[in-house]
């Protein structure tokens, strides 16, 4: 196929890092057992069901408890993915370091590495066809053996450009290189603390906890659940999943993030709860961030269809926008 002109593609991929040449580069591929990821999540899963059932203590749960609400909530969806990826609010530069951090703590990747997964299938996904891989197209277990152990090998990939804000910054590079050893300083101290109980559950559980999660969402939130807007031409839509929105950190709002990918803000209509707002809101308060961009910051998008203007209205009418709007 031909190359495609700027002017085919949606006008919001114009300033998209990843850029394809013809439709077979998002399409066409291979997935293959990951010898990465594949054998960590494994291992993982085993020492923390092994483990974990021989260790259980109400202390050990507290801290896999805390912990994974942590880096959930700081680190994944706050760091990695609302600030890193998306660049939807601004921040000092060391709270962005602790941020991603603790994103890294979550174990799925480096921070560029899941910066380059989440951006070929945010691309990907946007475009009228792309490999079942990208768009959690495939059955259940399929799609959990797909993403939890192996990973898609394009004939032929497009490029991704990321800026040297995030790819040249030496504190980024070694998480990078060392993202799987940054679960080690934690382990020897939970063991430290608490012995073995402690790493089974403060590590191993949260890091099982982490990655399954994140793939049952994303499965989720592509097959299962509420459309309130349109993308004209996708590959496949996103879905609201109103019932994990707290385990989730309002990372279930999935057809609004379809929708308005930078926007800080997920939960957008009334009830539609979403902690990682929340916090960014209390920050904002204390100055420690700011420049919160909201849906209606965003360039309109022609192919964008809302079918439920109800949730538009209250998405304006929350409090802190109207102090927002009030202070500008
Ligand atoms: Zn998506
Ligand atoms: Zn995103």
């Amino acid at each position: 196929m031909n190359t495609p002109s700027r002017s085919e593609l949606p006008a919001a991929l114009a300033h998209h890092r990843v850029r394809h040449r013809y439709a077979a580069q998002v399409r066409d591929g291979v997935v293959r057992f990951s010898w990465t990821k594949g054998p960590w999540f494994i291992g993982m899963a085993a020492a923390a069901l092994l483990g974990g059932a021989l260790t259980a203590s109400a202390g050990a749960l507290a801290l896999y408890a805390g912990g994974t609400a942590l880096v959930l909530l700081l680190g994944h969806s706050l760091g990695s993915h609302r600030k890193l990826i998306h660049d939807s609010f601004q921040c000092p530069r060391w709270l962005e370091y602790l941020l991603v951090y603790l994103g890294v703590q979550v174990g799925l990747a480096g921070p560029i590495g899941l910066l380059r997964q989440h951006e070929l299938r945010d691309y990907a996904q946007r475009l009228p066809h792309c490999h079942d891989f990208l768009r959690h197209g495939r059955g259940f277990w399929r799609d959990a053996w797909w993403q939890l152990v192996c990973e898609l090998r394009l004939a032929d990939e497009p490029t991704l450009t990321i800026e040297p804000r995030i790819a040249a910054d030496r504190f980024y590079r070694f998480l990078e290189r060392s993202w799987m050893a940054q679960q080690l300083p934690w382990a020897l101290l939970f063991w430290w603390w608490g012995g073995w109980g402690f790493v089974f559950w403060g590590v191993c559980a949260r890091v099982t906890t982490g990655v399954l999660g994140h793939w049952l969402i994303g499965y989720l939130a592509h097959n299962h659940g509420e459309i309130h807007r349109v993308v004209e031409g996708a590959a496949v839509q996103g879905r609201n999943v109103r019932f994990t929105s707290l385990l989730t950190m309002g990372e279930c709002w999935h057809n609004n993030h379809h929708a308005y990918p930078g926007s800080a803000r997920l939960g957008l209509a009334r009830g539609e709860w979403d902690p990682g707002w929340w916090v960014l809101s209390a920050l904002a308060r204390f100055g420690l961030v700011w420049s919160l961009r909201l849906p209606q910051d965003l360039p309109p998008r022609p192919e964008l269809k809302t079918l439920v203007p109800a949730v538009e209205a209250n998405a304006k009418a929350c409090r802190f926008c109207a102090t927002r709007a009030a202070a500008t």
